[in-house]
């Protein structure tokens, strides 16, 4: 099983380009064994995702792509989200409709990639089935989708909502292990990646040198903030944090020399073998970890305010 994502920012690149470096990507993790592939790109119109999908090996999956006359290859995006997923079932049989990425809705409003296990799947999924959602697939996975929709649509008209605040109140419901990524049509051009057991990291191809080599974590809610939300009416809405017993570490982005927006591209894997031959640079996230990349800037922020973890992640050369 594997993930891997390919984001550009400022960088113009075809779809030819984008579909080649997710199916390459997929293919230096074929290693790890899996049954099923796919893939999510963005289509020509605004706010439209394409997903492709394919039961089998990867190269049958770029068969397929390749042969989709509908796809125009020389389209190009001077900003683009994308990723793909290789899938070793746990839940549900191999299938297309099992494969990911999952989505919350028809519409694709919310695209999961995920590596590991949601153990309190069922409960999750009764909830969501109360609730009217639909499910389309018998995976662990897809309740991920649907959970992040759903917490959206509770907060419509909370406009200070970020991806990153959703994805820390959608992982809080999680149990098991996870490596994830999301994409959503709410969220253009952002992704958030996250991880708990499950490995992930993000590599990081700048033209430029790099002003810092590292980013400050941000801390989420601590307990007590955990507490104060809660008493609250809504608890996707971060507690204030002017409270005096609330204290966050300032989260600093990457930048580049000059400090001002720069080309750059980010490939977020379960592994490092898919990412040495794009660049070198790579950073590993911990734990609970929320990286949100958005207009070409890195943030980690912590799901909670924990001793012990460090306040920053670097950026090291691999070998
Ligand atoms: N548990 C998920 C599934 O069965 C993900 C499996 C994986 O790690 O590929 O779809």
């Amino acid at each position: 099983c594997g993930i891997f994502a390919y984001l550009n920012y400022l960088v113009e690149k075809d779809r030819r380009y984008i579909v080649d470096t997710l199916l390459t990507g997929l293919s230096r993790l074929e290693y790890r064994g899996y049954d099923s592939a796919g893939i999510a790109i963005d289509g020509d119109e605004e706010g439209q995702v394409l997903i492709h999908k394919q039961v089998g090996k990867v190269h049958a999956l770029r068969k397929k792509i390749n042969e989709d006359k509908s796809l125009d290859f020389t389209k190009t995006f001077v900003s683009h989200t994308s990723m793909a997923h290789t899938r070793w079932a746990t839940h549900g049989q191999p299938s297309e409709r099992n494969s990911h990425p999952h989505r919350s809705d028809p519409k694709n409003e919310f695209l999961v990639v995920h590596n590991g296990i949601i153990t309190n799947y069922k409960e999750l999924r009764t909830v969501l089935e109360k609730k009217g959602y639909v499910f389309e697939s018998d995976t662990d996975t897809e309740c991920i989708a649907k959970l992040a929709k759903y917490l959206f649509d509770s907060q419509k008209g909370n406009k200070s909502l970020s991806f990153t605040s959703l994805t820390k109140a959608v992982i809080k419901e999680l149990e098991g292990a996870f490596a994830l990524i999301l994409k959503s049509t709410h969220f253009p051009n952002e992704v958030v990646a996250t991880r708990r057991g499950s490995p992930l990291l993000i590599g990081v191809k700048t033209a430029k040198k790099l002003k810092v080599d590292f980013v400050d974590v941000e801390f989420g809610m601590s307990e007590t903030q955990d507490k104060l939300a809660e008493d609250g009416e809504n608890l996707l809405t971060p507690a204030d944090p002017t409270h005096p017993k609330i204290r966050r570490s300032q989260s600093r982005a990457f930048l580049s020399e000059d400090g001002m927006p720069q080309p750059i591209e980010y490939f977020l894997a379960s592994d490092p073998s898919a990412i040495v031959e794009h660049t070198k640079r790579v950073l590993y996230l911990e734990d609970d970890d929320i990286a949100h990349i958005n207009e070409g800037e890195l943030h980690i922020h912590r799901l909670r305010r924990e001793d012990g973890i460090s306040a920053i992640r670097s950026i090291q050369t691999l070998e």
